[in-house]
């Protein structure tokens, strides 16, 4: 992240020569671990959506910086490979024009360090644009996302994986989809979660 030579040689560092994080970088990333719902689907967020993480995955989404792909998750691999043993990724995905823009899909990069089978099996449709529609019928089909294959999920643990959870509408949408494919459970994992809309109101109206 800050392009300095390791040189704080961490216990962690000494044990994980492969590591990519420096201590300096790794401790300005202040992992959470947030617990909460959508639905009845137990959500774990890794990170706030802070200014730090903010900055992170811009560099990495809308920079292509590619090699950051291993930071997000690297100091908590072990943990996150035990509490999803067994699952299967399905990453909520973005469009292919801009996955082909970028060279890569940023979500899927992120989560294949976890090493856990990966099924792609959601879609996101091609955003159509057409001066004729309204905004809000717009709107709709930039977010169309579809299912295929959903067989292969049947009976399956599935964890569905996302970078930014912010309203929760994709990550619902996605969710209801490989519930309709007949998995045994379905957990979903999120790198950063914005702060709650309603406390932040909350906290507008105070000041
Ligand atoms: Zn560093």
């Amino acid at each position: 992240m800050c392009f300095e030579e390791i040189e704080d040689i961490s216990m962690y560092n000494f044990i994980h020569t492969e590591s990519e994080l420096c201590e300096k970088c790794f401790q300005s990333l202040r992992a959470r671990f947030i617990n909460f719902y959508v639905g009845d689907v137990k959500v774990l967020a890794v990170y706030n959506y802070d200014d730090t993480i903010k900055n992170l995955i811009y560099k990495f989404k809308g920079c292509y910086d590619y090699e950051l792909k291993n930071v997000f998750l690297e100091r908590y691999l072990l943990y996150l490979r035990i509490i999803y043993a067994g699952y299967v990724i399905v990453p909520v995905p973005s469009s292919k024009v801009d996955d082909e823009k970028r060279g890569f899909n940023h979500v899927e990069e992120i989560f294949k360090t976890l090493k856990l089978p990966m099924l792609c099996v959601l879609k996101k449709e091609v955003k159509e644009k057409q001066s004729s529609k309204s905004q809000k019928s717009r709107t709709k089909i930039d977010k169309q996302i579809i299912i295929e294959n959903k067989e292969k999920l049947n009976g399956k643990k599935v964890l569905v994986v996302d970078d930014v959870y912010t309203t929760g509408a994709t990550l619902y949408k996605a969710i209801s989809l490989v519930k309709s494919a007949s998995p045994k459970k379905v957990h979903a994992l999120v790198i950063a979660k914005t702060i709650d809309l309603d406390k932040r109101n909350k906290k507008n109206n105070i000041s």
